[in-house]
């Protein structure tokens, strides 16, 4: 047995204490902590990181205050499609989906594509129809409907700009209600392997099935024992010109930076040189967990078995 940890994030961009009421600051605190302590949970009772991870990821993909599952934004038509992705440390496996719809979690169905398919990667239609011979919760759209994501995009529907949903860019009614968040975990378990999951409805307003980083591996997600476990979130086009996930691991296996200069390395300036606006979480093989971001905050977590725990949304 060995030290255990979880992290997890609920989204990066433009967060500002300025902009928070205290009302929703404590539904955000209280949101990860929720989360946090389901991952936790399967940690502490001997549970896989990747069960650990999952179980993070369910919790904030049922809170309407993310941008994953329930309350997810809408795409320029108007309709919510998201991406999650999942990756095992131990045995690099992976399993990732794009474009979905109705899907109640999508981090089951990426776990289920990982676990049952001979595939990787599955996107819209394909990867509904496996969703129903795999007997995966589907809800109607009203399930995912949130006021708040529906008054954001019919700002910007007749535009053809497209937005982080936690950027302020440009239009003040974005910032209204400050309801942010892709969601990601990470998590090293008691055997000393690791973990990745993140889960989003991407960028509001997105057209011609635009897809992000998230569920991209490499890019928004990656897992390896050998190095790190990294979920993104951010502006996803330039995490995924960066290959910004899997950067961190190279860095580790190439370099021999260690997790948190690894990190600092690729937020901080690779991605910086790329206007790539966001962050990350990671754990390595050893328990030790790093949370990064190159934007004004990004809701995020972590605790681990030596008693440690911590929740912010600011930078320090
Ligand atoms: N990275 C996500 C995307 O580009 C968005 C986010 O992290 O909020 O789809």
């Amino acid at each position: 047995m060995q030290p255990f940890s979880i992290v997890i994030h609920g989204g990066a961009g433009t967060i500002l204490k300025t902009d928070m009421t205290p009302e929703l600051e404590k539904a955000y605190i209280l949101a990860l902590e929720d989360a946090l302590n389901a991952g936790y949970a399967v940690l502490e009772q001997d549970g896989t990181s990747v069960n650990a991870v999952k179980a993070a990821i369910v919790v904030l993909e049922d809170n309407l205050l993310f941008n994953a599952g329930r309350g997810s934004v809408f795409t320029k038509k108007g309709v919510q499609e998201m991406d999650a992705a999942i990756m095992d440390g131990q045995t690099l496996e992976a399993g990732a989906v794009a474009a979905i719809r109705n899907v109640r979690n999508p981090i089951e169905l990426a776990a289920e594509v990982m676990n049952n398919s001979n595939h990787v990667f599955l996107s819209g239609k394909g990867a509904n129809d496996f969703a129903i011979k795999q007997g995966i919760k589907l809800e109607p759209d009203e399930y995912f409907f949130s006021q708040f994501r529906y008054d954001q995009w019919k700002e910007m529907r007749d535009s053809d700009n497209y937005s982080l949903d936690h950027t302020h860019q440009g239009l003040e009614e974005l910032m209204k209600d400050k309801k942010f968040g892709t969601v990601g975990a990470t998590a090293c378990d008691a055997f000393g392997n690791i973990a990745a999951a993140t889960s989003t409805g991407g960028m509001t307003n997105k057209k011609y099935g635009r897809i992000g980083d998230s569920p991209i591996i490499g890019a928004g997600t990656y897992a390896n024992n050998e190095t790190c476990a990294i979920s993104c979130t951010g502006h996803g086009e330039p995490f995924i010109r960066a290959v910004a996930a899997h950067s961190v691991s190279c860095l580790m296996e190439y370099k021999g930076l260690t997790l948190l200069e690894a990190m600092n390395e690729v937020v901080h300036n690779k991605l910086i040189k790329m206007d790539g606006e966001g962050g990350m979480i990671g754990v390595d093989a050893a328990g030790n967990t790093a949370m990064v971001f190159n934007s004004a905050g990004m809701y995020r977590a972590m605790r681990n078995s030596a008693g440690e725990k911590l929740i912010g949304i600011y930078k320090e």
